[in-house]
C-alpha cells in the first residue's frame, strides 16, 4: 500500500471515529472485550496463515483470473465496513446506497444503455447472472435458455435452480454460432459470453443480434469478465466489433470484483428496459418505510447486500474514470498489451508454443516436445512447468484442459493419444504484466 492512502484511512477512521464517539459515550459491552495478548496472538496467527496465498498482487502472479483490489478500493471499503451499512434498502444505509445509485448510471453509460435502465450491484456475476435468467423466465416462462458450451459453468446450475431447460450452441472453428443446430421457437433467451472465462474470447454479438432478433429472442450478455474492455471498443486495441453493439441487448452483466480492481462482492447487473422491474415487486412490512421510490432491494433478488461494497467502487470509479484514455482504458490496455508481447515472445520462443491468439488479455500455450507429437507429452510437461514456477516461486501459472480433438484443429502435427490435453494459461489481469510479461516468459523459457 503507498503510505499515502495508508494515512489517507487512518484518517478518515478518526474522523470517523469523532462521528460516532458525537452520539454521546457509551462503553463497550463487557461481553465484547477482547483481551489484547488474544487479539494479538490471533492476528499474528492469521498474518501468518494469509501468507499461505499465492501472490495475487503481484506480477509473478500470471495464473488463473485473481488480482488483489486498488488500494483505494478496500481503505474505502474497510471504512465503510467499519459502520456496515446495508444497501438492501435506503434505509440500511442512505450514503452507501446513494453511491450505488450513482454509480449504476456510470455503468449504464458506459455500457451504452442511456438513462432509461434498471441495474443494481449484487455480490457476484453468478448472482446477476441468475437475475437476468430468472428475468428471461418471467418473459417467457416456457422457453429455453440458450449459450455456447464456452460460456460459464453457472449458467447450467442456474437454468437447474430456475427449473428451466437449456441447450447449448456449437460454435465453430471460426469462433461463430452455429444456430442451425436449434430451433428458435423454443428459445426464449440466448446468452453471449463477451470474454470467456477459460480463452478470454469474444463470441460474436453481432451474428447473435441478427438471428435473436429475427426469432424475438432475447440477449443477455454475460460480461462478468471481459465487460471493462468496452473501453478499448474504439481503440486499436481489441476487436470493437461485439463491444460497440452491447447497448442492443436486454440485459448484460460485468463483474467488478474481475477487471474493476474491486475486492470480492461486487458484480452488477443492468437491463434495458426498466420496467422489467415489476417482476421484483414485493410487499414486507418490515424493511421500507421511509422513502416512495423504489428501494434497492426491490429491483434485487438478494436482500441484505454490503454498503461497503458500492462505497469502494464509488471511491475507485471517482479516481479512475471509465473512459479510452483516463481511469479504466489505460490499464485494460496494459493488460491488453501485455497478452500481445507475451503471444510474440511465445511465438518467436523455440520452448514455448502459443495454442491461441489471445482476443483479450489471456494467454493459453504449452511448452514444445522434442522426443514425441503425443498431445499426453504436452500435458506432463506442463503439469512440470507449472509445478516448478511455484516450487521456486518464481511464476504462477494455471492449468487448462483443452479437448484433444480442438487441439488437433489447431496444432494438427501432434497425435491425439489422450481425450484432453492439458496445456497452460495466463490471466495477465494486472497493468505490471506489460512490462514483466518479458522476464515472466524467460524464467518459464528457464524451466523447461
Ligand atoms: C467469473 C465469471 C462468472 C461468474 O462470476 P462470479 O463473480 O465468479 O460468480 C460468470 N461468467 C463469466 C464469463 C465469468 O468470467
Amino acid at each position: 500500500m503507498q503510505s499515502h492512502t495508508f494515512s489517507l484511512l487512518t484518517q478518515a477512521l478518526n474522523d470517523l471515529q469523532q462521528w460516532k464517539a458525537s452520539f454521546g459515550a457509551f462503553s463497550l459491552d463487557e461481553t465484547l472485550l477482547v483481551d489484547s495478548y488474544k487479539s494479538a496472538q490471533v492476528f499474528e496467527t492469521l498474518t501468518q496463515r494469509l501468507k499461505g496465498n499465492y501472490p495475487f498482487h503481484h506480477p509473478v502472479y500470471a495464473g488463473q483470473m485473481l488480482k488483489s483490489p486498488h488500494e483505494v478500493a478496500w481503505a474505502a471499503y474497510a471504512l465503510a465496513s467499519s459502520i456496515n451499512p446495508n444497501n438492501h434498502a435506503l434505509d440500511g444505509g442512505p450514503p452507501s446506497s446513494e453511491m450505488e445509485k450513482e454509480i449504476m448510471p456510470m455503468l449504464a453509460d458506459f455500457f451504452g444503455y442511456g438513462d432509461t435502465f434498471l441495474g443494481h450491484l449484487t455480490s457476484s456475476g453468478t448472482i446477476g447472472n441468475l437475475e437476468a435468467l430468472w428475468i428471461s423466465r418471467k418473459i417467457h416462462p416456457h422457453k429455453k435458455i440458450a449459450f455456447s458450451k464456452n460460456a460459464h459453468y453457472t449458467h447450467g446450475r442456474m437454468c437447474e435452480v430456475l427449473g428451466m431447460d437449456s441447450v447449448t450452441i456449437p460454435i465453430n472453428y471460426h469462433g461463430e454460432f452455429e444456430f442451425s443446430t436449434v430451433e428458435p421457437a423454443e428459445i426464449g433467451t440466448l446468452v453471449v459470453t463477451l470474454g470467456t472465462t477459460g480463452l478470454g474470447e469474444v463470441e460474436p454479438l453481432d451474428q447473435a443480434l441478427e438471428w435473436a432478433q429475427a426469432h424475438d429472442i432475447r440477449i443477455h450478455i454475460d460480461s462478468a469478465y471481459g465487460g471493462f474492455f468496452r473501453s478499448l471498443k474504439d481503440s486499436d486495441m481489441i476487436d470493437g466489433t461485439s463491444w460497440k453493439l452491447m447497448q442492443e441487448a436486454d440485459s448484460i452483466v460485468v463483474d467488478p470484483h474481475k477487471h474493476g480492481l474491486q475486492p470480492y462482492g461486487c458484480g452488477a447487473v443492468l437491463f434495458k428496459d426498466p420496467a422489467v422491474g415489476r417482476f421484483y415487486k414485493h410487499d414486507s412490512p418490515y424493511t421500507y418505510f421511509t422513502s416512495d421510490e423504489l428501494h434497492l432491494g426491490e429491483i434485487s433478488l438478494e436482500c441484505s447486500r454490503a454498503g461497503a461494497t458500492a462505497v469502494a467502487f464509488w471511491a475507485t470509479l471517482q479516481c479512475f474514470p471509465l473512459k479510452e484514455k483516463e481511469g479504466y482504458g489505460p490499464i485494460l490496455a496494459k493488460c491488453r498489451q501485455a497478452a500481445l508481447v507475451g503471444f510474440d515472445l511465445i511465438s518467436n520462443s523455440e520452448k514455448l508454443t502459443a495454442y491461441k491468439k489471445p482476443e483479450l488479455d489471456i494467454l493459453t500455450y504449452f511448452p514444445i516436445s522434442e522426443s514425441t507429437k503425443n498431445v499426453s507429452q504436452i500435458s506432463e510437461l506442463s503439469r512440470k512447468v507449472f509445478q516448478k514456477g511455484m516450487d521456486d516461486q518464481s511464476f504462477f501459472l494455471s492449468l487448462y484442459k483443452v479437448p484433444a480433438g480442438d487441439f488437433a484443429h489447431f496444432h494438427p502435427d501432434y497425435v491425439a493419444d489422450e481425450e484432453n490435453v492439458t496445456i497452460l494459461r495466463s490471466v495477465l489481469m494486472r497493468p505490471e504484466h506489460a512490462d514483466f510479461i518479458r522476464e515472466l516468459i524467460r524464467r518459464i523459457e528457464s524451466a523447461i
